[in-house]
């Protein structure tokens, strides 16, 4: 019996290698927004979303805007942990979230949750520290 976390494990290797075999397949030698790939192509490719570009709008740097995003490998800088970010992810960083085109997932979910919790922290230190000078205690 394999254990869920294993399991977990195995699906995580399996989209990693999906993510790096579709990045030799179509981005080592042509940038992926110069690939032109048609709408119904993405959907017929698994780790391949089409974009929105009326929601890229709020990039207003000289970056290219994405036809599509693609699953993409990369490693933890903080746990050195092999992850995926997802093409919907990526979807939903850039045109949900509106983060910046050139901003990429550099940290895995369980570091990142760290990350967050560490800088809450120090914003909580730092009102309280406001909170008691406005006291002038
Ligand atoms: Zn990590």
């Amino acid at each position: 019996m394999k254990s869920n976390k294993q399991r977990r494990k195995e699906i995580q290797q399996k989209r990693i290698a999906r993510a790096e075999k579709l990045k030799r397949e179509l981005s080592n030698t042509v940038p992926p927004y110069a690939l032109g790939l048609e709408g119904d192509v993405t959907a017929a490719l698994s780790g391949v979303v089409a974009s929105d570009k009326n929601e890229l709008t709020h990039n207003t740097s000289y970056a290219i805007q994405p036809d599509y995003y693609l699953d993409k490998a990369f490693t933890c800088i903080d746990c050195k942990s092999r992850e995926v970010w997802t093409a919907k992810q990526q979807k939903w960083w850039y045109e949900i979230a509106k983060g910046d085109i050139n901003s990429t997932a550099v940290r895995c979910r369980p570091c990142r949750k760290i990350k967050q919790a560490i800088k809450a922290e120090a914003r909580r230190i730092h009102l309280e520290g406001l909170e008691r000078k406005k006291k002038g205690g």
